[in-house]
């Protein structure tokens, strides 16, 4: 069998679709410069890695159920003051997930803590971790739905295969001791083996309502803040000022787009 065609057939076994794809073209260029045989190699294999981090971060992102327009290219960094500026830049490196470290964004509603922390969760998927977003009902209907079905261990085991899970308004709505003893255990779960992105417009000292009982409340901020780096977005409300800017304006159509 003509080499060539043989070459294509092992690129094909092992899986190693771009290089089939490259490698006449990069072939052609590695005579013309007269690039080492080093050089030939090494092109091909980064132009494979090229490819599969892209499809990787592209897969991660569609299965994140990130809402993608919440990324730093439209969030306004200037609005938030220079401390939480700097702790996000650190956080931007991502090595917090390696220390299984959780984020708490507290602040009142409008004050940004969803689209930051949604930011966030995006660019370390570039960075090419595992983030997955939900809003905290949605997560306790998930985890109820497992529980009824008898796979909240294979459930939690799931979501701890993330580097990050973002939850998204824990406390916002009042829920049952049944809806709340099922976000304990995967608190619980997820201590120092996956970190906890979490926003809430509620203080710790009114978590009590969240989970009732003052020794689960203990515990599952115990667990939370162990180690943690809280953001505190004492803001007044994007939406509020974009209405104003915008009455001001006498734009009222934008403005009912905004306000939601
Ligand atoms: P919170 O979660 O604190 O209630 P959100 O993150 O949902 O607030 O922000 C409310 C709205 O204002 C969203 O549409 C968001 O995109 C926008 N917003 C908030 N802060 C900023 C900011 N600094 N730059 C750009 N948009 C912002
Ligand atoms: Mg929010």
């Amino acid at each position: 069998m003509e080499a060539r065609k043989e070459i294509s057939l092992y690129l094909k076994e092992l899986r190693l679709p771009t290089i089939n794809q490259a490698v006449d073209e990069v072939l052609l260029r590695a005579q013309k410069e007269s690039l080492s045989f080093d050089e030939y190699l090494l092109d091909l294999l980064k132009q494979e890695c090229l490819a599969r981090k892209n499809n990787r971060v592209e897969r991660y992102l569609k299965e994140s159920g990130l809402p993608l327009e919440k990324s730093f290219a439209t969030f306004d960094l200037s609005r938030i003051g220079q401390a939480i500026i700097n702790q996000i830049s650190t956080l931007r490196n991502s090595s917090f997930l390696d220390r299984k470290e959780n984020i708490l964004a507290f602040g009142s509603p409008g004050s940004g803590k969803t689209h930051l922390l949604c930011a966030l969760g995006q660019e370390l998927i570039y960075k090419s971790r595992k983030i997955v977003f939900f809003t905290c009902s949605i997560l306790v209907q998930r985890l109820l739905i497992a529980k009824r079905d008898l796979r909240l261990p294979n459930y939690l085991k799931k979501l701890a295969a993330y580097d990050a899970i973002i939850i998204d308004d824990i406390g916002y709505v009042q829920q049952s001791r049944q809806e709340m003893e099922v976000l304990f255990s995967l608190l619980a779960h997820c201590y120092e083996r996956t970190s906890i992105m979490l926003t809430s417009n509620l203080a710790f000292s009114k978590w009590e309502e969240i989970f009732k009982d003052p020794m689960v409340t203990a515990a599952a901020i115990d667990r939370l803040v162990h180690h943690s780096i809280i953001l505190e977005l004492n803001l007044p409300s994007y939406r509020l000022e974009y209405s104003k800017k915008q009455k001001e304006k006498g734009g009222d159509k934008e403005k009912e787009s905004v306000v939601s």
